[in-house]
């Protein structure tokens, strides 16, 4: 179909914005043959999802069994994809995580073990291991004696560029319409609240149906939709951002398989990249960062992430790779309690929130969840934990 024939016809839903969480709800919708849009303002992926370590797992989620189980969907729903088209083709490399701590961080040790019981309870793969299995499986890391850690055989991580690529084109085969270089600007609504459409750079786009998945712009882009300065005040989420250093690709070729995760050194992640470097990044550099630091400053963060993976792959060059790095900052649209925000906004009728940290695992669960509740007018219950309604301050 033209677009000036579903111009006058309208859409089923306009998605706002193509990151991996919006790019996945538009996926899902045409897969339910429903007539879709999809607008960015700038370039698909080009936000968050540009800049992310990309950990498919549920295994970091072990405080609240719904969201543990909306992260497992993720991953889940990441093997259908894969079944059907191919790991190589979407962007996903099944390599395990694994996570240790040395045996003097005995309250570390112990909150791991509790976390592995968790996660075993509820039926998610994962093994415990002892320091010659952990030395078997990633012989360039240097294992303290007596260090024991969490083998999560199901992780994976995702290249999410191809598989935002792999989207892209699954959605323009499908007929949807992916308008880049578009910013939505306002809602149309009736007197009763329903949404008529969006005004978009692009003229008005006829819907009864938005997707908001603008990440961590969600708060301002609400406001600017609605009018109602609420949102931009009180919207519950923080905007997280993090460093994440990628070395070129020769001088760390195959010192790591799995995703490393470790406290010995400061919560650094570890994982390959597909390119064949490594990509870098600590929870404790990230408390430090923010995305209008200096040059200089995130230099600095970088070479310190740098020599603490020395300190731990001994083979590896270090500080002495920086000026061959990649260094990104990505802002994680951040919850106020961490979980996603998702589902119908209570007081817009036809207006639907998807804004999550952890949203490269979450995308494809989000869009299941997001695009069976638009195709049956029924709230779907595994989504129902996850509405803005759950937030005083907005709601
Ligand atoms: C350092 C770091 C590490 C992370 N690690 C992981 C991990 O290991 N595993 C995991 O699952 N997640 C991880 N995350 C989180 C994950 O990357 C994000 O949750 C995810 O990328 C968010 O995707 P999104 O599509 O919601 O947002 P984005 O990718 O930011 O996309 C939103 C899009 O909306 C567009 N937009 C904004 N306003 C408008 C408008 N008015 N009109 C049109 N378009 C608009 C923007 O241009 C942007 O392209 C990490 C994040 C960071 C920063």
């Amino acid at each position: 179909m033209g677009a000036d024939m579903t111009e006058q016809q309208g859409y089923d839903v306009v998605v706002i914005g193509a990151g991996v969480v919006g790019c996945a709800v538009a996926h899902a919708l045409v897969a339910r043959r429903m007539r879709v849009a999809i607008v960015e303002a700038g370039r698909i992926g080009h936000g968050t999802s540009g800049n992310t370590f990309a950990w498919i797992n549920a295994t970091s989620k072990t405080s609240d069994e719904a969201y543990h189980r909306l992260n497992a969907l993720g991953a889940e729903l990441y093997r259908e994809l894969a079944r059907e088209w191919g790991d190589r083709r979407i962007g996903m490399h099944r390599t395990g995580m694994l996570e240790w701590s040395s045996p003097d961080d005995v309250a570390r040790l112990a909150s791991m073990r509790a976390a592995a019981e968790q996660l075993e309870r509820w039926g998610y793969p994962v093994a415990w291991v002892g320091r010659d299995a952990l030395a078997a499986m990633e012989p360039h890391v240097r294992f303290e004696d007596g260090a024991e850690g969490l083998h999560a055989v199901a992780d994976a991580w995702l290249d999410v560029a191809t598989f935002l690529a792999f989207l892209a084109e699954r959605l323009r085969a499908d007929g949807a319409r992916v308008l880049e270089g578009c910013r939505a600007r306002e809602l149309v609504m009736d007197d009763e609240g329903r949404v008529l459409g969006l005004e978009t750079d692009e003229g008005r786009l006829h819907t009864q149906h938005v997707v908001v998945a603008t990440g961590a712009d969600t708060a301002d882009v609400l406001t600017a939709l609605t009018g109602y300065d609420a949102f931009a005040a009180r919207f519950p989420l923080r905007r997280a951002a993090g460093l994440l250093v990628t070395t070129p690709e020769e001088p760390s070729h195959r010192l790591t398989r799995r995703i490393l995760y470790t406290s010995h050194a400061s919560h650094l992640h570890i994982r390959e990249t597909a390119a064949g470097g490594l990509l870098i990044g600590a929870d404790d550099t990230d408390g430090r960062i923010s995305d209008d630091d200096s040059e200089d400053a995130v230099k600095r963060a970088a070479f310190d992430l740098l020599e603490r993976v020395r300190s731990i792959i001994p083979n590896f060059a270090g500080g002495a790779l920086l000026d061959g790095c990649r260094l990104g900052i990505g802002v994680r649209p951040m919850p106020a309690d961490g979980m996603s925000i998702a589902g119908p906004v209570p007081s817009a009728d036809g207006l639907h929130l998807a804004v999550t940290h952890s949203g490269v695992t979450l995308a494809p669960a989000l869009a299941t969840l997001i695009a069976d509740t638009i195709e049956s007018g029924e709230l779907s219950p595994r989504l129902a934990p996850f509405g803005l309604g759950r937030f005083q301050t907005i709601a």
